[in-house]
């Protein structure tokens, strides 16, 4: 009785501009503050270290569409539309009324969201005559799109990878290579931070902070080159926005409208992604969809952390941001979801967070694990690490309803396949794995060092 139903968009039927949900905010984000002025940063002071156009979408709260431009649409269209697919094995396996949809974003050669962004960010900077880019990657999805569009746009690329995930995912690092991307494990020694970092403390694992330190070093002392983030940024979320505003037009094809949208959450780009088209219909028109935002419970930002102003990374080059943050030295567990170990959260959803637009959910790594493994065995499709705490989040919904027996419509993101992350299943289905708790002492700690502008 249960048959797979997919829903996918004809070429002529893609999103030719991406929405800005920051024009639509009622209060809108915080600016960002230059970290030795603490004066609100110019479009001019962001695109020294980022395209011009990126800088200009970053700081944009007026124009809630912004074109994509055509270049960027060709490539798209390399694997967009991405189904959307009613999970009906799944619905089965849990007994539930619920309707479960998910948008696979997981089809795409590189395997996951992240190339939304990362095609248009090199194309932004090819346009401005840059010839260098340089990023941080966790687990690497990000740093092997990004090396995959800067091959696109003759563009050398260096990444700089957390060393732990190096060493978890080390295909990850092979990929980023073949796609001529040189790759440096963080902390390194080829930077002053770097070395700031190990002389501090030899045997540091790395994480996102200390490798997006890393790149925007390099990126301010080389010429002509530029950085690129692929998370947290406002202007990353816009990109994104093509997920959910496919995801629109296809559950108006499956004739249904969510009553709740779930992503996984690390920086905030794959459920701003799929959350802010639809969350404009709740700003404008009073609908009353539900955000959850699905965040491992070893780094909690959303649902323990503190809304202040922070950096972005580990040494303190970032401008400020005012988001929800576990402190910009915070050292995540090394759970098996390397996309989700970061300290904070992306500014606009900060101020959605904040004024009660959205909700935060912590998803212990045994529950994530759990989940993918379910979802693996009933769609055929093995997730993300990170993209289990969507599922994980979705399944806890899907039962409520069991037990109300009301027939709500989830939708979540998958986010990106796990197939390079066989390991991490691996340790899951030897036992090796464990959940992580974090003593309010630990949060404290890491918190003592925010910077204190809000109070
Ligand atoms: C990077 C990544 C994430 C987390 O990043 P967001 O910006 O929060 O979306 C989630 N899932 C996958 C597969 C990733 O690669």
């Amino acid at each position: 009785m249960s048959k797979q139903k997919k829903f996918i968009l004809a070429e002529n039927e893609l999103p030719t501009q991406w929405y800005n949900i920051q024009a639509d905010m009622t209060t809108k984000p915080l600016p960002p503050l230059h970290p030795g002025t603490k004066k609100p940063l110019t479009v001019d002071d962001l695109a020294h270290i980022f395209s011009k156009e990126c800088s200009k979408q970053e700081l944009d709260t007026t124009n809630a569409w912004i074109d994509i431009p055509e270049e960027v649409q060709e490539k798209y269209k390399f694997y967009r539309s991405t189904p959307l697919v009613r999970a009906y094995a799944l619905e089965e396996a849990l007994g539930t009324p619920a309707h479960i949809y998910f948008k696979n974003e997981s089809t795409n050669p590189l395997g996951s969201h992240k190339v939304n962004s990362a095609i248009p960010q090199c194309y932004y900077c090819k346009q401005e005559g840059t010839t260098n880019i340089t990023t941080e990657t966790g687990a690497g999805q990000w740093g092997a799109a990004l090396s995959y569009a800067a091959s696109v746009y003759g563009l050398e690329a260096a990444v700089y990878q957390v060393k732990i995930s190096m060493q978890q995912k080390p295909y990850r690092s092979s990929i980023m290579r073949t796609f001529g991307a040189t790759v440096e494990g963080s902390p390194s020694l080829s930077t002053r931070a770097g070395k700031d970092i190990i002389t501090r403390e030899p045997n540091h694992q790395g994480t996102l902070g200390t490798a997006i330190s890393e790149a925007i070093e390099l990126a301010t002392t080389t010429p002509n080159c530029k950085y690129a983030l692929g998370s947290v940024l406002n202007h990353v979320a816009l990109h994104q926005t093509v997920i959910g505003l496919e995801a629109e037009k296809q559950m108006e094809m499956a004739g249904e409208y969510p009553d709740k949208v779930i992503a996984c959450f690390g920086g905030g780009s794959n459920f701003g992604g799929i959350a802010f088209p639809f969350m404009r219909h709740n700003l404008l028109e009073g609908k009353k969809t539900e955000f959850i935002a699905a965040e491992p419970a070893s780094c909690p930002k959303l649902t323990r952390g503190k809304f202040e102003y922070d950096f972005g990374d580990e040494a303190g080059y970032t401008p400020l941001l005012p988001m929800y943050t576990l402190g910009h030295d915070f050292k995540p567990a090394n759970i098996h979801a390397g996309g989700l170990r970061y300290h904070g959260a992306g500014v606009i959803i900060s101020q959605l967070l904040k004024d009660g637009l959205m909700k935060g959910v912590d998803i212990p790594q045994l529950e994530s694990f759990e989940a993918g493994i379910l979802f693996a065995r009933t769609e055929g499709i093995i997730p993300a690490p990170e993209s289990c705490h969507a599922i994980a989040a979705t399944i806890r919904e899907a039962l409520k309803c069991k037990e109300t027996g009301e027939e709500q419509v989830l939708l979540f993101n998958l986010s990106g396949h796990g197939l390079i992350d066989m390991t991490a299943y691996d340790s899951y289905i030897r036992g090796d794995l464990r959940n992580y708790d974090l003593s309010d002492e630990d949060i404290a700690k890491s918190l003592d060092a925010l910077p204190k502008i809000l109070q």
